[in-house]
């Protein structure tokens, strides 16, 4: 029994020591990162399905490292969030999705993740404000998307900088929207211009409950003019269904994968959205 026992534990602690093992090769392979040959962005279209064109483009951090290969965006940015190389990491990011996104045509706009850490950090906000100061994109074209949680974890620092933000026209949207706590007394209070719905509810619309709550928020979204994108789209069923209970914006793989802006530009060209726009499966379509 003993033996087992400890058997048993030695099991758990193997799988422990393992995961600390790989976190600290994680986190030496980020220390030793140079960023700005190992990080790119890929970019993923933001689709209006009424009239099934691309409106935006969600730029999605990259990092392949020599040692450990692509590593996971969550993994590596939450890494880089305890370890406080996220100011680093944010910035060229921010400056690379900038520099490629020159190439779109000006009625597409960019959008890019934050993280709480840079809400929080007066000195990331200024430097981010000095990025499309610098850059050749007009603000208003720009939105930064924020998850709750980053946004709740210090509400006066995040009022502040989106206070900043704003005078400078840019846009704020709410990401993985109804996975946190969403209260509606912060959604007042700190007035986005967006919401995005977290991709879960997308795999959720069959449910009474699931279809119920989607319903709800689209019509939360267009009686407040809050502009709301569905995340994580991946059938023409879905898109039918979203399209029905009042959305108007949508991102997922049937619509395209996230794509470096090579790619990206080839995909527009080809116009690939021509068949969903002409499928008589879709709303949007003939
Ligand atoms: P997010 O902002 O909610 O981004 C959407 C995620 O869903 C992306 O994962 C995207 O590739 C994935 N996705 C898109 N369409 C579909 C679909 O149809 N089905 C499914 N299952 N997934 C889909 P990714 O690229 O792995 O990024 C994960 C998260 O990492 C992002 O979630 C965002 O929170 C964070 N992130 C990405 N880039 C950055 C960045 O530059 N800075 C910061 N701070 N965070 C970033
Ligand atoms: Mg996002
Ligand atoms: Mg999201
Ligand atoms: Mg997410």
């Amino acid at each position: 029994v003993k033996a087992e026992r400890r058997g048993g534990s030695g099991v758990f602690s193997l799988a422990h020591e393992t995961t600390i093992r790989s976190e600290r090769l994680l986190e030496n392979a980020l220390r030793e990162a140079d960023l700005e040959a190992e990080l790119d962005v890929q970019f993923q279209p933001i689709v209006n399905i009424d009239a099934m064109t691309v409106v935006g483009v969600e730029a999605l951090a990259r990092w392949t490292s020599p040692k450990l290969g692509r590593v996971p965006t969550d993994s590596f940015i939450a890494m880089a969030e305890r370890t406080g190389l996220i100011h680093s990491i944010t910035l060229t990011l921010f400056r690379k999705a900038l520099e490629r996104a020159l190439c779109l045509p000006g009625h597409i706009g960019l959008s890019f993740n934050l993280s709480a850490n840079d809400i929080t950090s007066p000195a990331t906000i200024k430097s981010l404000l000095q990025a499309i100061h610098h850059g050749a994109i007009a603000p208003d074209r720009i939105t930064f998307e924020l998850t709750e949680t980053a946004l709740l974890r210090d509400v006066d620092a995040a009022e502040r900088a989106l206070r900043e933000l704003r005078r400078l026209r840019v846009k704020v949207a709410l990401d993985d929207f109804g996975t946190g706590y969403s209260s509606l007394s912060y959604l007042r209070r700190l007035a986005p211009d967006k919401i995005k719905i977290d991709k879960s509810f997308a795999a959720d619309l069959d449910s009474i409950s699931g279809r119920n709550i989607v319903t709800a928020i689209a019509g939360l979204c267009n009686n407040m003019g809050l502009e709301c994108v569905f995340e994580g789209i991946e059938s023409y069923d879905q898109l039918a269904k979203i399209h029905a209970f009042g959305y108007h914006f949508a991102q997922g793989y049937l619509f395209a994968r996230p794509m470096l802006m090579p790619a990206f530009l080839t995909w527009l060209e080809r116009d690939a959205l021509r068949d969903l726009r002409l499928s008589a499966r879709v709303p949007g379509g003939a």
